[in-house]
């Protein structure tokens, strides 16, 4: 153990004698252990003979609160593991006879023992190393400076490359070129909004784009203009393909250096398993290798592009509308060379719509004070055609859809491939729903749609009041993020992050859904709190809900014999503490197939 060594025991590779009465008991006075090695003659003679049993456990978790999410045994004292499964639970004496000689048995001292968490969208491999981020800014000038201090510390003569950036940073919600010109004027700058639709240029990479105040919008997107009709750097969705050209290609290094780092920052989060929403040539080269290094320390299902733009044409993989056979035999051969539980494909991801602060979300009814209701990446009618192909080709369909009528285009299109195509149980998946109408929602359940939320969406941060909310609507805005109406209308709810937007730590969403105020408690009582969840239900959310998301309940999800031993150990117990406090619970351990794949 390193640091903080008081919260649990662990010995490792030493006998029962020795443990009992060598150097356990002088580590135990050093690290302030609880009373682990207290045990009753009865219980030793247990012990002593369960060392003789074969085979004995690898690892044993004794004297904790083991939340199982398995409704057969809701709640044990402990757990044993074997190779890469969970060998059984029960009480601590139980799991103690299971050990042998070479058994690590790690003491809990109380504390809570939950499935790994997975997280349901996600996007891997994340920013580079080299990127600056810029979601911690308050206002310009707190962007100002990080940019500042970024561009000092990794001098170059290329372009600086970033992201995180919101509208509530910006005077008036409004973004614009002059305010990265005045941090640096000389090299191109490009920069993402937090949500990934949206690009920010500075004048220099405007110039390189050749675009100006004579470029017409694209239909799918737009060119943001000022007042006096002159391009102010932004570029909303379809726009942002006018930037791409003079960006230069990831390197394979970068790519992979960017994977393995954020790897180790979730597994340190607590995760196990996680549902990538997205996947590129470049992306499967850099998980071959890691996979290759042994280095892959959680299980990552992908989902390719329902559409290929130039991105993939460039790696010699034709995807194209319509699909084509090739495509499609392509993804097959995907699936058939992945299936899991490490690496797994099978997934479909497509686009609806965009998102509700670039007012690209597609509504119903107009956005507060515009004509405009957003804007459909799809024609309905094409949209059922491309779902109802991969439906019939047994994918699992996973369809961004903001905007209430975005929402609504989604779950037709999933109803029109299951009644054209006779199917049941794709489990086909619409991600976020962020607006949904309070009508629809019963359709999930009905239609075996999985509701893919975020569980950090509906933290109220600075945006929320300035550029999320307004456009709204008090009316739209109180069943925004809806995980209460979700639940209620009975439907499997998987959460997720959207990492690298947002922070994937699944204690924040957790403690974001159960009292909907940011992690300074504001505003009090909650942002629409009769959406709150209960932390029960956050945490099926994050473990049993997310394995059933990706096909994968009956190898894991839950901590049941049998199962794959993904699990971790948190400092508190969410369970029972305040809800406010959620946010002081950190993740110890967290363990992937019987290997710990973190450890504080
Ligand atoms: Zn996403």
């Amino acid at each position: 153990m390193k640091k903080g060594t008081d919260l649990f025991s662990r010995e490792k590779g030493t006998d029962l004698f020795s443990r009992v009465f060598g150097d356990f008991a002088q580590k135990r006075e050093k690290i302030n252990l609880s009373p682990f090695l207290n045990l009753s003659p009865f219980l030793l003679l247990l012990a002593f003979q369960a060392a003789a049993a074969d085979p004995a456990a690898d690892t044993v978790f004794v004297n904790g609160k083991v939340w199982t999410e398995d409704e057969a045994r809701p709640q044990v004292q402990a757990i044993a593991v074997l190779g890469e499964k969970i060998l059984a639970v029960g009480t601590s004496a139980e799991m103690r006879a299971l050990a042998g000689p070479r058994t690590t048995v790690i003491d809990l001292n109380g504390r809570l023992l939950i499935p790994g968490f997975q997280d349901s969208h996600l996007h891997f491999p994340g920013p580079s190393v080299n990127d600056v981020q810029v979601d911690d800014a308050r206002n310009v000038e707190e962007l100002q400076k990080i940019l500042r201090d970024f561009v000092k510390a990794h001098p170059g003569d290329g372009m600086q490359q970033g992201g995180g950036w919101t509208y509530g940073q910006f005077p008036g919600g409004k973004p614009h070129r002059k305010y990265l010109d005045a941090v640096l004027a000389d090299r191109p700058m490009v920069l993402d909004d937090r949500d990934g639709h949206v690009i920010l240029v500075n004048s220099k990479a405007l110039a390189m784009t050749g675009v100006t105040r004579d470029t017409p919008d694209p239909g799918d997107g737009r060119i943001v203009r000022d007042e006096h009709g002159e391009p102010t750097g932004e570029f909303d969705d379809g726009a942002k393909s006018l930037v791409y050209p003079i960006v230069p290609d990831a390197s394979f290094d970068d790519r992979y250096e960017a994977f393995i780092t954020h790897m180790d920052e979730a597994v340190a989060d607590g995760l196990t398993s996680a549902q990538n929403a997205s996947w590129s040539p470049m992306t499967h080269r850099v998980v071959l290798r890691a996979l290759a290094e042994g280095r892959v320390k959680l299980r990552l299902r992908f989902a390719t592009p329902i559409e290929a733009g130039v991105d993939y044409a460039a790696d010699k993989i034709h995807l194209s509308r319509p699909i084509t056979s090739a495509d499609l035999a392509y993804y097959r051969e995907l699936r058939e060379t992945f299936p899991g539980p490490l690496v797994k494909f099978g997934a479909i991801k497509g686009y609806v719509d965009g998102t509700v602060d670039a007012k690209t979300a597609a509504m119903f009814e107009p956005y507060v004070g515009t004509k405009e209701t957003g804007i459909p990446f799809w024609d309905p009618k094409e949209l059922n055609e491309t779902v109802a192909l991969y439906d019939r080709e047994g994918f699992q369909v996973m369809l961004h859809a903001i905007g209430d009528k975005g929402i609504s285009m989604a779950l037709d299109a999933y109803a029109y491939a299951a009644k054209t195509n006779g199917t049941t149980g794709r489990r086909h998946r619409v991600e976020h729903i962020e607006v949904p109408r309070l009508s629809d929602l019963p359709r999930f359940k009905e239609l075996g749609v999985i509701a893919s939320t975020q569980a950090i969406f509906c933290e109220p941060g600075p945006t929320t009041f300035v550029s999320y909310e307004p456009p709204l609507g008090p009316q739209r805005a109180s069943h925004a993020m809806p995980f209460k109406a979700i639940d209620d209308a009975g439907a499997v709810q998987a959460f997720g992050s959207d990492w690298s937007v947002f922070d994937f730590a699944p204690i924040r969403g957790i403690y974001d859904a159960v009292t909907r105020m940011t992690p300074e408690g504001t505003p009090k009582g909650g942002w629409y709190p009769q959406q709150r969840i209960s932390v029960e239900a956050a945490l099926r959310h994050f473990t049993r809900d997310g394995a059933y998301a990706s096909f994968d309940e009956n190898i894991r999800g839950t901590l049941t014999p049998g199962k794959l031993a993904d699990l971790v150990v948190l400092s508190d117990d969410i369970l029972t503490m305040p809800p406010q406090d959620i946010m002081k619970a950190r993740v110890l351990l967290t363990m992937m197939g019987g290997k710990i794949t973190y450890e504080e």
